[in-house]
């Protein structure tokens, strides 16, 4: 059985574990400190603050960027539903948007969405694919409005030469073992303004005033006072040791990613029935997954092409879902239509990809998928 995913763990990260275990300080301290300096190194941000996930990451940056009840956030759909949930968290309204044909929120569309109540625009870098960061930020300075980077697939990926998490002022990245590093599960923000720097650090740890580490090492009695209601949003130091081993191996493990996906794109690229993933001049992609289009006039539906890969052992998943048609929200936007987003996630099929990924079962993955589609 060939899987759609696998996270890449070796002993030296299980070693980095059993170390911290062995230290004593288990949850968020020297570790948690020293991951986060160097994720801040690595992205070029200023500063970094770890999560729990990136769903308490985003939760987190809509509160630090004054998102309220009442509120509307604009984003796309068709993203994993943790995006939009976030909003509903803070009591405000997810407006979605349609894509563009690299899956990620358009900006023309966005922007015919804007009205007095819109107060962020939450845009995703879809499957590792980066969003057009200038133009929604250009956006939205024009309209006043907070921009918020959902990076949970796009650690390592780059937008004009520079890696995310370096170009704008809360951007969120997920550690799940779906994406291309983990920590089992783990988050990470990283921003440029000192401000959200020290609050994101206050409301991930219950409002404390002073954080453990910070007392522990001090030479005088401190008492903490807890500042305002705040949350348990901590990464522990076991999962950041683990971190700290697996950003190490980050860009390797890209290229090789990328190597795999370059294969696919090899393969499949004269069937004018199939659209490949698009990455255009400027933008770098870490591939954390590798979706194909397939057009009207391909032989076989995704349906079908999907049952057959599974009948020949190998695992493959839809297209990125819709949020909007999900039952949580069938409800408020049960007449929504983006038949663009709808339509992208229902053609679309996930390849395996992840490394070690052996030669013969990438060899098999494509010869198995050329078959069925030339029928
Ligand atoms: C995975 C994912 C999330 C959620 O990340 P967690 O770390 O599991 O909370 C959010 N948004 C997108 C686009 C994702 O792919």
């Amino acid at each position: 059985m060939i899987p759609i995913a696998k996270p890449y763990l070796t002993k030296e990260d299980a070693q980095a574990a059993y170390d911290t275990i062995l230290t004593g300080w288990i949850t968020q301290g020297p570790r948690v400190k020293e991951f986060e300096e160097k994720f801040a190194a690595y992205t070029g941000a200023k500063y970094a603050v770890a999560a729990s996930n990136c769903t308490t990451a985003l939760h987190l940056s809509l509160i630090v960027a004054g998102i309220q009840t009442g509120d509307e956030v604009i984003c796309p759909s068709m993203s994993y539903i943790a995006t939009a949930n976030v909003i509903k968290y803070v009591g405000a309204t997810p407006v979605f948007a349609e894509i563009n044909d690299a899956y990620n929120i358009d900006l023309e569309e966005t922007e015919r969405l804007i009205t007095n109540k819109t107060k962020a625009i939450l845009i995703v870098h879809q499957i590792g694919m980066p969003a057009d960061i200038d133009g929604f930020s250009k956006l939205a300075k024009k309209h006043g409005l907070a921009l918020i980077e959902d990076a949970a697939c796009a650690v390592g990926s780059m937008y004009k030469g520079k890696k995310i998490g370096s170009h704008s002022e809360l951007v969120c990245f997920s550690f799940h073992p779906r994406k291309v590093i983990s920590t089992g599960d783990g988050g990470m923000i990283t921003t440029n303004r000192e401000d959200y720097y020290e609050r994101l650090k206050l409301l991930r740890q219950h409002g404390m005033s002073v954080n453990d580490r910070v007392r522990h090492e001090s030479k005088k009695i401190i008492f903490e006072d807890h500042l305002e209601v705040g949350y348990n949003y901590r990464l522990t130091d076991i999962q950041a040791s683990v971190g700290i081993k697996q950003l190490e191996k980050l860009d390797w493990l890209i290229g090789e990613r990328r190597k795999i996906a370059l294969q696919y794109n090899n393969a499949f690229k004269d069937f004018d029935f199939l659209r490949l993933p698009i990455e255009k001049e400027g933008y770098f992609s870490n591939y954390q997954s590798y979706s194909i289009y397939l057009n009207e006039n391909c032989p076989v539906s995704r349906n079908d092409l999907m049952e057959k890969m599974l009948d020949a052992g190998i695992s493959t998943r839809r297209g990125i879902m819709t949020s909007h048609r999900e039952t949580a929200y069938h409800k408020d936007y049960g007449n929504l239509k983006l038949p663009i987003s709808e339509d992208a996630s229902d053609r679309s099929i996930i390849l395996p990809l992840y490394v070690p990924m052996s030669q013969e079962d990438i060899q098999c993955v494509i010869d198995t998928f050329m078959s069925l589609i030339k029928l």
